[in-house]
C-alpha cells in the first residue's frame, strides 16, 4: 500500500512537472494563436484574448485577461496600431516583467513585414486608426511566414532547449504555406484585376497577393463609420466600374452596404478576417480556404 502511494505521488509529481514545462502563450488575436500552436505543438498552451469574430481594433479589456497575462511566458501581438486601444493597458496591468515590450517573452509579430500604406507622418488627428501603416498584414499568407518566424524566435528565447523542435515545425509551416498558396492563387487567377469595394481598409495585403483591385471603402477613413456622402460616392463608383461585390467582416453592420446593394444590385459578402470568424475556420489555413472559396463562388456567378 505504501509502495502504491509512493508511485502515485511520483506520478502526480511527474504530471505537475510536465505541465509546468509547457510554455504559456497569450496572443492578442486568434490568428497569432493558430500560428503559435503550429510552431509550438504540444510544448505550448495558447490563449487568445480576442475572438475571431470581434473587431481587433476594439476589444473590451476584461480583468480575466490580466490574470492570464500575469501567468504567461510569451505574449504575441500583431503590433502597429491594431491593438493600441486595449492591449498595452492589459500588459502593464499584468505586472509580468517577462512579457513586457523589450523582454524576451514579448513578440511583435509585425517585425520584418513589408508594410503597405505607411503614412509619412503618424497622425491620429482625424480619428484614423492605421497611423503606422496598414496593420491587417496577416491576411497575406506569405506574411504568415514572417509571423511564424517571429513566434519561433520568441519560443526559442523562452524555451531554448526545444529550439530544434520549433525549427522543424517552422519549416513544416513554411512548406504548408507555399503549397496552399499555389492552390489559392490558382483559384483566384481567373479573377485577376477584379474591382471590389470593402467595408474597412483591412484587405490590402489580401488584395495585392491575389490580384484584386479595391476601389473604395464604406468607411471614409479607417474607424470612421460610413457617412451619407461616402455612400453616394460608393454608389457612383459601383455603377461606373460595374463592381459586383462589397466585402465586409463579421463585426460590421450591413445597413450601409444594404443601401448600396439596393441602389446598384451589387452583392454583399461577409468574409473572414481571422481564425474563428465562422465555426468552420479552425486554423490559419482554414481562413484562406474559407475566403478564397466564398469569394470565388460569388465572382463566378
Ligand atoms: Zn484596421
Amino acid at each position: 500500500m505504501k509502495k502504491l502511494m509512493v508511485s502515485i505521488t511520483l506520478l502526480f509529481c511527474m504530471v505537475l512537472f510536465t505541465k509546468a514545462r509547457t510554455v504559456k502563450v497569450v496572443t492578442t488575436t486568434t490568428d497569432m494563436k493558430s500560428i503559435s500552436e503550429a510552431i509550438g505543438g504540444d510544448k505550448v498552451s495558447v490563449l487568445s484574448i480576442a475572438t475571431g469574430y470581434q473587431n481587433p481594433h476594439f476589444v473590451d479589456p476584461k480583468p480575466s485577461y490580466i490574470i492570464s497575462l500575469s501567468n504567461a511566458d510569451l505574449f504575441v501581438t500583431v503590433g502597429l496600431d491594431l491593438e493600441t486601444g486595449w492591449s498595452p493597458q492589459l500588459l502593464s496591468s499584468s505586472r509580468n516583467a517577462k512579457i513586457q515590450k523589450g523582454s524576451p517573452g514579448y513578440v511583435d509579430a509585425s517585425v520584418g513585414v513589408g508594410l503597405y500604406q505607411v503614412p509619412s507622418a503618424a497622425n491620429r488627428g482625424e480619428g484614423d486608426i492605421h497611423i503606422y501603416g496598414n496593420p491587417h498584414y496577416w491576411l497575406d499568407p506569405l506574411n504568415g511566414k514572417v509571423i511564424a518566424r517571429n513566434i519561433a524566435n520568441g519560443l526559442e528565447r523562452v524555451d531554448p532547449q526545444n529550439q530544434a523542435f520549433y525549427e522543424t515545425n517552422l519549416h513544416q509551416f513554411f512548406n504548408q504555406v507555399d503549397a496552399k498558396l499555389k492552390e489559392w492563387q490558382a483559384k483566384m487567377f481567373p479573377y485577376k484585376g477584379t474591382k471590389i469595394i470593402a467595408y474597412h481598409n483591412e484587405w490590402v495585403y489580401f488584395e495585392k497577393r491575389f490580384g484584386l483591385e479595391i476601389v473604395d471603402f464604406m468607411e471614409p477613413k479607417p474607424g470612421i463609420p460610413p457617412s451619407p456622402s461616402q455612400l453616394v460616392k460608393v454608389i457612383n463608383e459601383v455603377q461606373a466600374n460595374h463592381i459586383k461585390i462589397i466585402i465586409s467582416s463579421p463585426y460590421f453592420t450591413t445597413s450601409s452596404s444594404d443601401v448600396v446593394a439596393k441602389q446598384t444590385g451589387v452583392k454583399e459578402l461577409t468574409m473572414a478576417t481571422s481564425v474563428g470568424a465562422f465555426p468552420s475556420i479552425k486554423t490559419y489555413f482554414d481562413l484562406f480556404d474559407y475566403d478564397v472559396d466564398h469569394l470565388t463562388d460569388v465572382l463566378k456567378q
